[in-house]
């Protein structure tokens, strides 16, 4: 194994990890990929990430062959090369079932922009994606259509997925829509949310460029 492919395969799993310690995918739910030339690695199907090792990790092709391993792929392989093939500019894929963008899902509801940070993934809302059977050609389309502007969506009956440019970023996104979920689902909970106007979030998001520590915009 390429020492840089050992390292990949160990962030893959670091990522998976702390997936599920955080609390962000309940029990097997959930799988994480990054991107590689050619292809992706992605965390193998129905295994508990404690017991995952690197050489555990799947190498598959830009067209779904399996590389390497004994383990077959994430169940989801379909929508992860789906969404790298349609945003080139993501490197890391992290898709959960964590409880309250769930909850959304299964009610079907989309999250308005209640609150500015909802541009953190990358639009106005945070899309809802029909449901499709889990692993299906027709899920994996869904997704990249809900993933081809925007950096995150939810799922309907099913999750929410959240890419980013490195995997920490992705993990750190799915953990914001989380967060945002939940605050949506408290504000239903008192009526109907305020939305903030297009041409606020459009502020937010053109903010959002410089803000931190990145380069002024
Ligand atoms: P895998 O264990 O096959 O990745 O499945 C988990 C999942 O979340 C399916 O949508
Ligand atoms: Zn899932």
């Amino acid at each position: 194994m390429h020492d840089n492919d050992h390292k990949a395969r160990q962030a893959v799993i670091a990522t998976a990890r702390e997936m599920s310690a955080r609390g962000l995918s309940p029990g097997r739910g959930g799988n994480v990929s990054c991107r590689i030339d050619g292809g992706m690695l992605i965390t193998p199907s129905g295994m508990a990430y404690d017991a995952t090792e690197p050489s555990d990790v799947v190498h598959m092709t830009a067209n779904g062959d399996t590389v390497t391993g004994g383990r077959k792929p994430s169940s989801e392989w379909r929508f992860h090369l789906a969404a790298y093939q349609k945003r080139g500019d993501m490197q890391a894929i992290v898709h959960t079932h964590s409880m309250h963008a769930t909850v959304l899902a299964c009610a079907h509801k989309s999250i308005p922009a209640f609150h500015y940070m909802v541009a953190a993934a990358g639009g106005r809302d945070i899309p809802l994606v029909p449901y499709a059977t889990f692993g299906s050609e027709a899920l994996s389309k869904h997704v990249a259509d809900g993933l081809a502007h925007r950096n995150a969506c939810l799922m309907a009956n099913h999750g929410q997925i959240a890419m980013g440019a490195t995997l920490a970023a992705a993990l750190e996104l799915a953990a914001d829509v989380e967060v945002l979920a939940e605050q949506y689902w408290k504000v239903l909970q008192l009526g109907p949310a305020h939305v903030l106007p297009d041409d606020e979030m459009d502020r937010v998001l053109e903010r959002f460029k410089s803000y931190g520590q990145k380069a002024q915009g």
